[in-house]
């Protein structure tokens, strides 16, 4: 039982062949796909992908740049409009019917926009955590650039399923951050060419690992569109590293799955 806790299966990328990548995940063992949401259009059709395919798992968000898209004029390429408070009403409302397996992904970049868009950010993301919290329900993070604010604000709202998803700050940071609040990580399938991937692998506790592919970015290797099936190396790699049988590699972070999203398939 393989999982990929963080996919973008509503990529146009997919549009093609979706019903192919889907029979080769499953072939390749993978029980569970979490499709995550960017705005209102993949947040639709992700609800709409898991009563096609029982295998998805859905969960809804914001993303932190669509999160601001009022301030188009300080965000360096185009972003479709609308109205944010409507989206997270419709989060939440999915929520409460339990038709969502978690909030995400949301959280805070600082990568592609800067300080002055900042606060229109955390209020989105606070929103969202609030969700979570009414819901218990786990949130998928996306941090760039700003991972310490992030783990601040999830800090002070003491939330403890969380996932932080293909997070490229401080390994240090994470591997605390781990220890302290018992967040998880998933790691992408890059890592076999992402030093910094292979440390979080091999350091975190063990029981708060998790793995994810971001597809269709971040393949294994450079050039490829990336897909759910490829979670089988990073599992590979995980017992290399660890000194682990491919199995208790992949029986641990099922379990670990398991746990977080509270759910046994
Ligand atoms: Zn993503």
């Amino acid at each position: 039982m393989y999982v990929d806790v963080h996919s973008h299966l509503t990529h146009k990328d997919f549009a093609g062949d979706l019903d192919e990548v889907i029979k080769r995940a499953t072939e390749a063992g993978l029980t569970s796909i979490i499709v995550n949401g960017l705005e209102p259009e993949s947040n639709r059709r992700i609800l709409q992908l898991a009563e096609t395919y029982p295998v998805i798992k859905p969960a809804l968000g914001i993303y932190p740049i669509d999160a601001i898209n009022h301030l188009q004029a300080l965000i360096p390429f185009p972003v479709k409009a609308f109205d944010v408070d409507a989206e997270i009403a419709f989060i939440e409302s999915q929520a409460k019917a339990g038709s969502i397996i978690a909030i995400g992904e949301c959280g805070l970049d600082g990568h592609w926009v800067g300080t002055e868009t900042f606060a229109a950010q955390e209020r989105v993301f606070e929103a969202l955590i609030e969700i979570a919290v009414r819901h218990d329900l786990p949130l998928i993070i996306h941090t760039r650039k700003l991972e310490e604010r992030a783990m601040q604000i999830l800090a002070a709202h003491r939330v403890t399923k969380v996932d932080f998803h293909c997070y490229c700050g401080r390994s240090k940071m994470a591997i605390e951050a781990a220890q302290k609040h018992g967040w998880y990580f998933s790691i992408p399938a890059n890592a076999r060419r992402d030093g910094a991937f292979q440390k979080l692998l091999k350091e975190l506790p063990e029981d708060l690992v998790l793995t994810e592919t971001d597809c269709p970015y971040l393949p294994p290797e450079k050039g490829q569109r990336n897909e759910p099936r490829n979670v089988v190396g990073t599992i590979d790699l995980l017992s290399e590293l660890r000194g682990w049988s491919v199995e208790q590699a992949r029986e641990k972070v099922w379990t670990n799955y398991q746990r977080l999203f509270q759910t046994k398939k």
